[in-house]
């Protein structure tokens, strides 16, 4: 083969190679060793609306302001440095060139979610003179991975949450008592534990009807919210019994909280079709001390100490352990 014919091949093959670049539908990007823009294809083109005339022999710094030098130099040295492949994922940072991303029916990303590899580039001396950025437009799957976390945290939360009050279900609720009761075991953390129950709630569906009476358990269990602290654990224990953890506080705050509500609930009133329902409720407490040695017991002595209420009269609070 002549030297003309073997330059025209070589020709030809570069074209063509340069052709599978150009129209590739992946981003590609060669920086050298000052980050200066080597390379520029058409979906780096297309999707930053800048032309390689512009981009070409400036920095990518200069290019992409918002671009974290620390962060993107602390990426792509190892390329130069130990001539090893580095990777981005949209994990670590959602993108990085910020590309506007136009969903026009199921339009929910704003801008396109990338992966990125970054390869070294040798030249003959075996040297790495240039880096390459292998830019992916990964939006498809980080969306459908997002919704699926986003569906995931939802089902978790449903599923710790009581349909009917909004306060934690049974279970959950049941798990954060024991975690508490684990906390105070290690590290001596006060807490207090209520439980209460809606006094003569027989009677009220008797006299109203069940559906009255779920008004009036979501009356008292909106009351209930209005009452707590962010770290406060409020669930549905029962049909017409609540439990609330209070984390940090002992007796005399925990009977504060049990008065202030027993009085809010007894001055309210569910008004029911021509019906104006009132209502009481009495409320144990116990505070976590040494002598309780599982949650369960825990559980048990709040319980008596609203029995304690219940066979004295109803419509008020009363403590556990009582001190002498
Ligand atoms: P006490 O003062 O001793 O607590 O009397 P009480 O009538 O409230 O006693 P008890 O706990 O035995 O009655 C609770 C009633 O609550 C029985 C049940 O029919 C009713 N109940 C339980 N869950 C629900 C619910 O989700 N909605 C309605 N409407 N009623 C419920
Ligand atoms: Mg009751
Ligand atoms: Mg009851």
């Amino acid at each position: 083969m002549s030297q003309d014919t073997e330059l025209s091949h070589f020709l030809k093959d570069v074209h063509w190679l340069m052709d599978i670049l150009q129209n590739i539908d992946v981003g590609l990007v060669v920086l050298d060793q000052n980050y200066e823009i080597s390379l520029w294809n058409q979906f780096m083109q297309n999707h930053s609306g800048k032309a390689p005339e512009i981009v070409l022999n400036q920095t990518l710094f200069s290019v992409f302001p918002e671009l974290s030098e620390d962060w993107f130099r602390r990426k792509a040295e190892p390329a130069f440095i130990l001539k090893s492949a580095t990777f981005t994922t949209w994990e670590q940072r959602p993108y990085l060139f910020h590309f506007p991303h136009y969903r026009p029916i199921t339009g929910t990303a704003r801008f396109m979610y990338q992966n990125t590899t970054i390869i070294p580039l040798m030249n003959t001396n075996g040297q790495v003179s240039h880096i390459c950025l292998i830019v992916y437009d990964v939006t498809d799957s980080a969306m459908n991975k997002l919704a699926q976390i986003e569906a995931n945290n939802r089902l978790e939360g449903l599923s710790r949450i009581d349909h009917l009050t909004q306060l934690y279900n049974r279970g959950y609720w049941e798990q954060c008592l024991e975690k508490e009761f684990k906390r105070f075991d290690r590290y001596q953390i006060p807490a207090s534990l209520i439980m209460f129950d809606i006094d003569h709630f027989k009677s009220v569906n008797d006299t109203y009807g069940h559906i009255a009476g779920d008004d009036v358990i979501r009356m008292v269990s909106a009351t209930l919210r209005s009452q707590l602290r962010d770290t406060d654990l409020a669930g549905r224990y029962g049909g017409e019994e609540f439990g609330v953890v209070l984390t940090n506080t002992n007796t005399a705050g925990a009977v504060e909280l049990t008065e202030r509500l027993r009085k809010q609930i007894e001055n309210q009133m569910v008004v029911f079709g021509e019906q104006e329902i009132k209502i009481t409720v009495s409320l144990g407490v116990c505070e976590l001390n040494e002598t309780i040695d599982s949650y369960q017991q825990w559980l048990e002595s709040a319980d008596k100490a609203l029995y304690y209420c219940k066979e004295h009269g109803r419509n008020q609070s009363y403590s556990l352990p009582q001190t002498p």
